[in-house]
């Protein structure tokens, strides 16, 4: 506030250096929302009307409007039910003289399969997006998320493992994506000092008082990540009794959400049951991710129906999010484990 710059100042320049060297990238350019990533990288990947872009029906909402922003369509491939993410094996049927790009989510902080995507996207001539909101600070082995694809997008709202308050990050080695993305997020100019407009743009910036946010959540992501991690060990430990599937741990993953699927033992409606039983019990808990093609919007306006992807919505059925954050204490998992153990013991 001192310093008398608002926008477009030292502190968007210190963070892009501090997020393009954590992601291993030639760029990062900071944006107002994982939304607005998304929507630049399908812009400067000149992805257009008619394109299709194939995608994942279980994620958040916003991966696959991206496409739709831009006339494209987003079409589905179902999960794989041990990660739940797009399941590779089930791409090329997705895949016509239409299709552009695939999306692949790295859903809840696990990496996707990037190494088949990346041999499927070269067999076919396809462009690689990583939305990557859920995942930064993952890795393949030695590469982090955000090296992967020919894009990627970060989110930082609250929830995510760093945030801004509200924000966003596209990471791209490609020096023309890199090019567009930076100046369609400023209205299209072709110099940021300029009043000439080189193409449609938009106001995506990224301000300077969240990115000094940012910059000092990006100094503290490797603590947050470990103590994500720790309450995630805390509940493979304490969760043993309960008749539940609990999220695979990898190496290269980030904790976002700590999210279980209940035993396919027990009747679906168990989930929502759980949820309000434990709602009575002081716990708040939600069914994550409700599938995207199920989505009223999705079904009325373009079609989709329930039973297009059974394992995208078997697994939805099943998932609930339970309480995970940074300052969860010990004495707080404990008590929502054991509770979790007596509603659904195994
Ligand atoms: C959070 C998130 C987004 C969108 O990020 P915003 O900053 O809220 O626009 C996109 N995709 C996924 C998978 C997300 O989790």
């Amino acid at each position: 506030m001192d310093s008398g710059r608002l926008a477009l100042g030292p502190f968007v320049d210190e963070f892009e250096n501090k997020f393009a060297t954590a992601c291993g990238t030639r760029h990062a350019i900071a944006v107002s929302s994982g939304t607005a990533a998304l929507h630049l990288i399908v812009r400067a990947l000149g992805i257009t009307a008619g394109d299709e872009v194939v995608t994942s029906p279980y994620s958040f909402v916003a991966s696959a409007n991206a496409p739709l922003f831009e006339g494209a369509i987003p079409v589905f491939a179902d999960i794989d039910p041990r990660t739940y993410n797009i399941d590779p094996d089930r791409i090329e049927d997705a895949i016509t003289e239409h299709t552009k790009a695939i999306l692949a989510v790295d859903v809840f902080g696990l990496p996707a399969d990037w190494a088949r995507l990346r041999e499927i996207a070269d067999k076919h001539g396809l462009l690689l997006i990583d939305d990557s909101c859920e995942a930064i600070g993952a890795s393949v082995g030695n590469m982090p998320i955000g090296s992967l694809a020919d894009a990627s997008a970060f989110g930082f709202y609250p929830n995510k493992q760093i945030t801004t308050g509200e924000g966003g990050c596209i990471t791209t080695n490609s020096d023309e994506v890199a090019r567009l993305c930076r100046s369609m997020r400023n209205q299209g100019r072709s110099d940021d000092r300029v009043m000439s407009h080189a193409r449609l743009g938009y106001n995506y910036r990224m301000a300077e008082l969240p990115a000094a946010i940012g910059c000092a959540q990006l100094d503290r992501l490797p603590e947050l990540l470990a103590k994500r991690r720790a309450i995630a060990n805390l509940y493979v430990e304490l969760l043993t009794g309960a008749n539940c599937t609990l999220p695979r741990d990898t190496a290269g993953r980030s904790w976002f959400v700590y999210v279980i699927e209940i035993s396919r033992e027990l009747p679906p409606g168990k989930r929502d049951e759980l949820i309000t039983a434990l709602q009575a019990r002081g716990i708040q808990s939600a069914p994550y991710f409700p599938c995207i093609h199920t989505q009223p919007f999705y079904r009325d306006e373009l079609g989709w129906r329930s039973g297009d992807f059974p394992i995208a919505e078997s697994v939805s059925e099943r998932t609930l999010a339970i309480p995970f954050f940074p300052d969860l204490s010990e004495a707080e998992v404990r008590y929502i484990a054991e509770i979790i153990t007596e509603l659904i013991p195994t």
